[in-house]
C-alpha cells in the first residue's frame, strides 16, 4: 500500500526550540489520522510541514510516495482547513468554495456544478448567496471543508477543525467528517488536542509530546496500552503505578497503567487499600483509593460502591492482564 504522508528522521528546529524533533512516521492512503497532544507538542508544525508552509530542517517527507522537498505548497496534492476557516469576508459561500477552480481558470459552467456538488455534500445546499457573516459556526466550518475539498486533494489536513464549536455542534462535526471522510476515501490528518475527539474518529492516532512520537496506534491501543507514563496520563484518567508501587506489590518493572474499570473491590481477597473519597456519577461510582501512600482511582457499578464509606479498609484486585507494562517516557 503507498503511504499518503511518510515522515523520515525529520526534525524543524526554530532557533533552540525543538518543534519536531525526529520524527519517523507513516499515515496510510485512505486512513483518518490524528496527531494528538498537549498545547506546543508539535502537532500544528508536522501539519505545516506536510503542507508546504515550512521546509524540515533535517529528514525528509513523501507525499504519495513522492519526496516534497522540492514540491510548493500548491503543487503537493493536499489541501488544508484551517482552525479559523480563513474564509474570504466579503466573497460569497459559493465564491468562497468555488475560488480554487477560478485562480485555475476553471470553465464556469463546471465551477457551478462543482460548487453546488460540494455544498449538496456538506449540507449547504441553497446556502450558496449568503456571505460567511450570515452562517452559524458549524455552516462556517462545513463552507471551509468545502472549499478545502473542491481542488480534489488526496489528503485533507485538518488543524482543530473544529475548535470553536460547542460541544453538541462538535459531536455532531464529528460524525459528519468521519462519514465525508468514508465517502471520499482520501486520507484526513487531523489535529486536536482533544483526546475524546482523536479517539471517536481516527483509524490511528499518533500521541505527541516536546515535538516526538510518544506512541503511534490504534485507538485501542493507546486507551488499554499506553507505551508510557506520558501516554497514560494525557490520554485518560488511566492509574500510572509507580516502580516502588510496583515493587512493594511484588511486580518487576519501571512503571504500569491500570484503567479505573479495571479494579475490583473484593471483600476478602486481594490487596489492602483504604478509600479516600468517593463520588456518585450516575450508573458508576468513582472511588479514589489509596494503597501504600499512593493514589489509584477506581470505577466501579453503582451496586459495588453503594456501601463504601470514607476511611473504609477495602480489599482490590485486578486481572494480571489488565496491568500495562510501561517504559520511561521518551
Ligand atoms: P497547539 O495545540 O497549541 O497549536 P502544537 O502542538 O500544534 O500546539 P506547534 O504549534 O507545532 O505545537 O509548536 C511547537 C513548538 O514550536 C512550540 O514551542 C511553539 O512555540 C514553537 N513554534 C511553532 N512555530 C514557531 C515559529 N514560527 N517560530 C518560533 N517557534 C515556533
Amino acid at each position: 500500500m503507498t503511504s499518503a504522508v511518510q515522515f523520515e528522521k525529520v526534525s524543524k528546529h526554530f532557533n533552540n526550540v525543538r518543534a519536531v524533533d525526529d520524527v519517523d512516521l507513516t499515515i496510510n492512503d485512505g486512513e483518518f489520522f490524528a496527531m494528538l497532544g498537549p498545547s506546543g507538542s508539535g502537532k500544528t508544525t508536522c501539519l505545516r510541514l506536510i503542507a508546504g508552509f515550512e521546509r524540515p530542517t533535517s529528514g525528509e517527507i513523501s507525499v504519495l510516495g513522492e519526496p516534497v522537498k522540492n514540491v510548493p505548497p500548491y503543487r503537493r496534492n493536499v489541501n488544508t482547513v484551517f482552525q479559523d476557516y480563513a474564509l474570504f469576508p466579503h466573497l460569497s459561500v459559493a465564491e468562497n468554495v468555488s475560488y480554487a477552480l477560478k485562480i485555475k481558470k476553471i470553465d464556469k459552467t463546471i465551477r457551478r456544478t462543482e460548487t453546488e456538488n460540494l455544498l449538496d455534500m456538506v449540507r449547504l445546499q441553497g446556502y450558496g448567496d449568503r456571505k460567511p457573516s450570515e452562517l452559524s459556526g458549524g455552516q462556517r466550518q462545513r463552507v471551509a471543508l468545502a472549499r478545502a475539498l473542491i481542488s480534489k486533494p488526496k489528503v485533507l489536513l485538518l488543524d482543530e477543525p473544529l475548535g470553536a464549536l460547542d460541544l453538541k455542534l462538535r459531536e455532531e462535526m464529528q460524525e459528519e467528517l468521519k462519514s465525508l471522510q468514508r465517502t471520499l476515501g482520501i486520507t484526513f490528518v487531523f489535529v486536536t488536542h482533544d483526546q475524546g475527539e482523536a479517539f471517536s474518529m481516527a483509524d490511528r492516532l499518533a500521541v505527541f509530546n516536546e515535538g516526538r512520537v510518544a506512541q503511534l496506534g490504534t485507538p485501542e491501543d493507546i486507551y488499554y496500552r499506553p507505551k508510557n507514563a506520558f501516554v497514560a496520563s494525557f490520554v485518560g484518567t488511566s492509574n500510572v503505578l509507580s516502580k516502588n508501587l510496583l515493587n512493594s506489590l511484588g511486580i518487576e518493572g519501571f512503571a504500569a497503567s491500570l484503567r479505573p474499570e479495571d479494579i475490583n473491590i473484593d471483600s476478602e481477597n486481594g490487596i489492602a487499600a483504604r478509600l479516600i473519597s468517593k463520588s456518585f456519577l450516575g450508573s458508576a461510582t468513582r472511588l479514589s483509593l489509596e494503597i501504600n501512600k499512593e493514589r489509584l482511582t477506581a470505577l466501579v457499578d453503582y451496586a459495588q460502591g453503594q456501601h463504601l464509606k470514607e476511611n473504609d479498609e477495602v480489599r482490590v484486585s485486578w486481572k494480571s492482564s489488565a496491568l500495562h507494562m510501561m517504559q520511561p517516557a521518551p
